[in-house]
């Protein structure tokens, strides 16, 4: 990556933190260009996107958008979404599961009151044999992320998981100790700004430790989700498990709404097991600006589209 995509990049991913520029984008609803990588703002959107999704032969996890909240009333109101969203998983039978952010259930706030929250989540979306993500953060989440799956699967709770970055230099660690216990997880290369100490900056390395991360869970057994767009990562993966004849059954590949949908398509139709990140709501600017990150040519894409409306 050059200096200029750096640093555009590092500017981006500032942006999207920032509460003021937030609010006024989300006032404007899905007109700024977000449409092409958000469902919509309503359960109704959501679930006639993801309808669609499934008669392709391709799965979901729905995102309620929402993050980094300011109270726990806040938290209450999201996790009351995420209820109604497994009851309308249930009514519309679609095929799929639900991802959540820990921040949006009030870990920042209240711990105690977060993982209450997320465990009536995962409670119910178990009632309604749903699958449960729960996304990984920032680092400073990343133990207490970790610790909430751990805590959920003692308690019997079976139908939930994480995410493990590959850009942290920690990973292989983290998915050994959670492989050991059987959890499912989805890797993916991390999508924050880290500090240089704790993860990887070159592309080569993040993809290297991706490979080894992928590795270790394809060996083991475990159920996992490989997410990434990434055509070499994707072609390493079907080697990999081709030549060790491992069951396109024992893995599946995400990708996110509206990123990459031909290869999602093509990879359903030969056989394997794909799943879309779809996300939905009315907070999706952060979310949004992300997505502008991991490629700068989308910025150019929505001015374009922005201009000839
Ligand atoms: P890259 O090397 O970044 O990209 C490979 C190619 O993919 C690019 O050349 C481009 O052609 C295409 N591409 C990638 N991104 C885009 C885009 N936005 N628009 C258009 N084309 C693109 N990160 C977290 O930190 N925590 C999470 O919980 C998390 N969950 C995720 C869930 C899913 C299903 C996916 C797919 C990603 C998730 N991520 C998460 C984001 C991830 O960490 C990466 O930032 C993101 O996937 C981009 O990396 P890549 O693997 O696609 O490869």
């Amino acid at each position: 990556m050059d200096l200029g995509t750096k640093l555009f990049r590092s500017v981006l991913l500032t942006m999207a933190g920032n509460r003021a520029v937030a609010a006024v984008a989300q006032r404007y609803g899905l007109k700024l260009g977000a449409r092409r990588f958000v469902a919509g703002e309503t359960l109704e959107e959501v679930m006639m996107e993801v309808a669609k999704l499934n008669r392709k032969g391709i799965s979901a996890t729905i995102d309620h958008l929402g993050e980094g909240i300011r109270s726990m009333t806040e938290a209450e109101a999201f996790k009351q979404e995420y209820l109604k969203l497994l009851d309308c998983i249930q009514e519309h039978k679609v095929e799929a599961g639900i991802s959540l952010k820990p921040t949006q259930m009030g870990l920042s706030l209240d711990p105690d009151a977060g993982f209450t929250h997320i465990r009536d989540i995962v409670q119910r979306a178990r009632k309604h044999q749903v699958f449960v993500c729960i996304d990984m953060e920032n680092s400073p989440y990343t133990d207490s992320t970790i610790g909430i799956v751990q805590k959920l699967h003692k308690e019997g709770l079976r139908n939930v998981g994480t995410v493990i970055q590959a850009y942290l230099h920690r990973s292989l660690d983290d998915v050994n100790q959670l492989t050991n216990k059987a959890v499912v997880l989805r890797l993916v290369k991390g999508a924050y700004k880290e500090p240089n100490n704790i993860a990887f900056r070159l592309k080569r390395d993040v993809d290297e430790n991706l490979k080894q991360l992928i590795a270790a869970r394809l060996d083991s057994g475990v159920y996992t989700a490989i997410a990434s767009h990434d055509a070499a990562i994707i072609d390493w993966t079907c080697t990999y498990a081709s030549e060790r004849r491992i069951s396109r059954q024992a893995f599946e590949f995400q990708m996110l709404y509206g990123v990459a949908s031909p290869l999602q398509e093509r990879l359903a139709k030969q056989g394997y097991k794909v799943r879309c990140y779809v996300p939905y709501g009315r907070k999706w600017y952060p979310y949004f600006v992300r997505r502008l990150a991991e490629r700068p040519a989308n910025v150019m894409f929505i001015l374009k589209n922005w201009r000839v409306r």
